[in-house]
């Protein structure tokens, strides 16, 4: 039989962020293909707690963990009780990610360092404390969710910081890349387009003409995508198909950015 090359039989994934959204859909998804998951969350410990359940009655393994990422000892420990549990970790999902959306110049200094302490902080505290663990390892893929606002400026909605703290997740991958190459750690980003999420539920509901006409219209398939859609590239990015693949951004945005 002939080796099957996404297969995650056996290996140890920390999502964060998977309560809900992109992260519950990728950690499921992980576990579908073997994974043993750890589901992180910041406050929806019920949510988390549904998130293994579903996991579990799949046939999976999974664990739920609170942390917040943007803490440098919550990091810390994540990694730590992933490895008490389950002795190691294979797979980092850099998920975690909020955006407060306001024109610039009336952005509080606030919102502009909290959107910057989860995205990327919470990247850089998470990729080191788990790295740490992959270069004693020597393997591991840590895959981060930077987003298509990482390389073009969304328009109605104005989120400076978000796009900056997006483009400096791209940027941190190429790093992190180039840096953890010699031990055997491969380190990439998917960068999703408009996902339909609770998140983006929200905009859907107060404003279904800028979801159409701009969300929808902006890409060249014309629609908004679904969280299912990132799964693929993220089992590839974390599987063995991928040991030649490091420090690539992959883009999942229907076409958004193509024109
Ligand atoms: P979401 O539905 O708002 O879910 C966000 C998740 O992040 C929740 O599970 C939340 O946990 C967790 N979280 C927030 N702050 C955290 C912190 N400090 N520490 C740990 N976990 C924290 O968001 P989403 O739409 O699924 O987006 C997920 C990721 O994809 C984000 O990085 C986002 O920027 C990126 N993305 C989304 C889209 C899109 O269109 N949806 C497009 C491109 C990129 P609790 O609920 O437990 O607090």
């Amino acid at each position: 039989m002939t080796k099957d090359i996404f297969d995650l039989t056996g290996r140890v994934a920390i999502v964060t962020g998977a309560s809900r959204g992109i992260g519950e859909t990728l950690a499921k998804g992980l576990a579908a293909r073997g994974a043993t998951v750890v589901v992180n969350y910041h406050s929806a410990a019920d949510r988390a707690a549904q998130v293994v359940r579903a996991i579990e009655d799949a046939g999976g393994r999974a664990l739920a963990i609170r942390a917040d990422v943007s803490v440098e000892a919550d990091a810390d420990r994540l990694v730590a009780e992933t490895v008490a549990a389950f002795g190691r970790v294979d797979i980092l999902i850099n998920n975690a990610g909020i955006v407060l959306p306001g024109a610039a110049e009336n952005t509080p200094l606030d919102d502009w360092r909290r959107t910057m302490a989860v995205n990327l902080d919470g990247v850089f505290l998470m990729s080191r404390a788990a790295g740490r663990q992959m270069i004693a390892q020597r393997s591991g893929s840590i895959i981060s969710v930077g987003s298509m606002s990482g390389r073009i400026v969304n328009w109605p909605f104005r989120h400076a910081a978000y796009n900056v703290s997006k483009a400096g997740v791209h940027m941190l991958t190429k790093a992190l890349a180039t840096e953890w190459a010699e031990h055997n750690i491969r380190v990439n980003a998917i960068a999703p387009g408009y996902i339909r999420t609770e998140l983006t539920d929200e905009v859907l509901r107060e404003h279904p003409d800028v979801v159409a006409n701009h969300w929808a219209a902006g890409a060249v398939q014309n629609r908004i995508g679904g969280t299912e859609e990132l799964v693929g590239a993220t089992v590839y990015l974390a599987s063995d198909a991928a040991s030649f693949t490091t420090g690539e951004i992959i883009t999942i945005d229907g076409g958004l950015t193509l024109r």
